[in-house]
Order: structure tokens, then sequence, then C-alpha cells
């Protein structure tokens, strides 16, 4: 299961799951990279 992601923004976020995960990364990206609409794919694409 894939519960971390490196933002290439240098952030490190991390979820309990994958859900909370992409959760975490949705949040993220609408405070900091509102221009960026990544899917759920998308996301754990590059989650690791
Ligand atoms: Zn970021």
């Amino acid at each position: 299961m894939k519960t971390r992601l490196n933002c290439p923004c240098g952030e490190h976020i991390r979820g309990e799951d994958e859900n909370d995960l992409v959760e975490r990364t949705l949040a993220h990206l609408a405070e900091r990279h509102p221009t960026h609409d990544y899917t759920r794919d998308e996301i754990l694409f590059i989650a690791h």
C-alpha cells in the first residue's frame, strides 16, 4: 500500500492509508498548488 508522497515542492506527505494520503495530498494541492489539478490515480502514480 502506498502511504507516502514527495511533492515536487519538497513537501513530504504521509497518510494512514491510500485514501488518507489522497485526501492529504488534495488538501496540500489546494493550499499550495491551486493551479494543479490531479486525479486520485495521478496522485497514487507518484506516491510510494
Ligand atoms: Zn507541494
